[in-house]
């Protein structure tokens, strides 16, 4: 080591699902969504003033957070946009993580959650999922310097029912619980009704699955104002300017068209459903999914192997090398189409 190296930060970084050069593949890999976003957002992208964007932005995204504040029906010193969910889950963690005791999130979930906690120093515990890939909510009925829990959760698809989920928030009054809901469009239930109750409850969702946003980089998290006031202080203490014009008037155009929004997370959780029945006819099993993926296995079938084929023939899903779920694919949602190119790949495959 070069003695100029010595204090450099040493971490190891989160692995982004592949973004394929080639533009004709099945991009089944990171959950994007296969439907354009509203035709709203076109609109506005087209009469948006180009001279707006010589200035600063508005620091506050003060239009984009009314339209979240306005959908959900909360007032906006409930809401907090950040660049992707990731930019807000990873201030969060800055933020409200600087205790001695360790920070619990499960053994299987987002990988980026042990990538923040080691960049920011912060201690954790990953308590093990159940055989089912549930959360055991004992597990969470500890001292602890704060919760991180994805809800469906990730990869794995599965939900942690609401009840449950209040059980653990109710025991840990005295730290922070994050969940990430970022695929909770596609089906789940919300947590967000349970921060008028719970203070130290901080919901985050993201526009990048069920707004097809990915592109476009829009997250925010919700809860009481002080949360959000704890936030803000970091975020101006860092960098002041994160959402910049076009994401903010593009963000509000797309979160105020609902009929769009209902039409297309309805389309995917149809195709999801019947995918679900067509996978299970050919011996995968999976659990019960409420994310715009599919998260199965299938008995005898190596799960690397099949990954890479699919690959080779332009179709692209998730595979992970860790050790508890190197059995599985992540299939996300595409359209219809795409399923179906899949689903008969896959029928080749299996009778071979
Ligand atoms: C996709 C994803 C995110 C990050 O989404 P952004 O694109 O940064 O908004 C966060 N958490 C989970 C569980 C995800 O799957």
């Amino acid at each position: 080591m070069r003695l100029w190296e010595q204090n450099f930060r040493d971490v190891e970084p989160y692995t982004p699902g592949e973004q394929p050069k080639d533009r004709n593949v099945i991009k089944l890999n990171t959950n994007e969504n296969p439907y354009p976003p509203s035709p709203a957002v076109e609109k506005a992208l087209r009469e948006m003033d180009l001279a707006r964007l010589r200035k600063y932005p508005d620091p506050a995204a003060e239009e984009l957070t009314e339209a979240i504040a306005d959908y959900y029906g909360i007032t906006k010193d409930r809401v907090f946009p950040g660049v992707g969910s990731d930019d807000v889950i990873g201030m969060a963690f800055l933020t409200f993580f600087n205790g001695p005791k360790p920070v619990l999130f499960p053994n299987i979930t987002y990988s980026f959650y042990d990538v923040w906690a080691d960049l920011f120093k912060i201690p954790y515990e990953t308590p093990a999922l159940n055989e089912n890939f549930e959360v055991v909510p004992e597990d969470y009925f500890r001292e602890n310097g704060g919760i991180v829990l994805a809800n469906p959760n990730a990869p794995t698809g599965v939900e942690l029912p609401l009840d449950q989920l209040e059980e653990i928030i109710r025991r840990n009054q005295a730290s922070v619980v994050i969940v990430d809901e970022a695929y909770v469009d596609f089906g789940g239930e919300s947590a967000l009704g349970l921060t008028e109750k719970y203070e130290n409850l901080l919901v985050v969702q993201t526009f990048s699955k069920s707004r097809s946003f990915a592109g476009m980089r829009i997250g925010f998290a919700m809860g009481h104002p002080d949360l959000i006031a704890a936030l803000n202080r970091v975020k101006y203490s860092y960098n002041s300017y994160t959402m910049n014009t076009p994401s903010i008037i593009l963000g509000a155009a797309a979160i105020r068209d609902r009929a769009y929004f209902e039409e297309t997370t309805g389309k995917i959780i149809r195709t999801r459903e019947r995918v679900k029945k067509e996978l299970a006819a050919l011996g995968f099993t999976f659990g019960d999914s409420k994310s715009n993926f599919i998260f199965a296995k299938r008995e005898g079938t190596d799960a690397e192997k099949l990954f890479r084929t699919l690959k080779e023939n332009g179709i692209y899903v998730r595979w992970f090398s860790k050790p508890l779920i190197r059995d599985y694919l992540r299939i996300s949602i595409g359209t219809d189409e795409e399923m179906d190119c899949l689903l008969s790949f896959l029928r080749q495959y299996t009778a071979d």
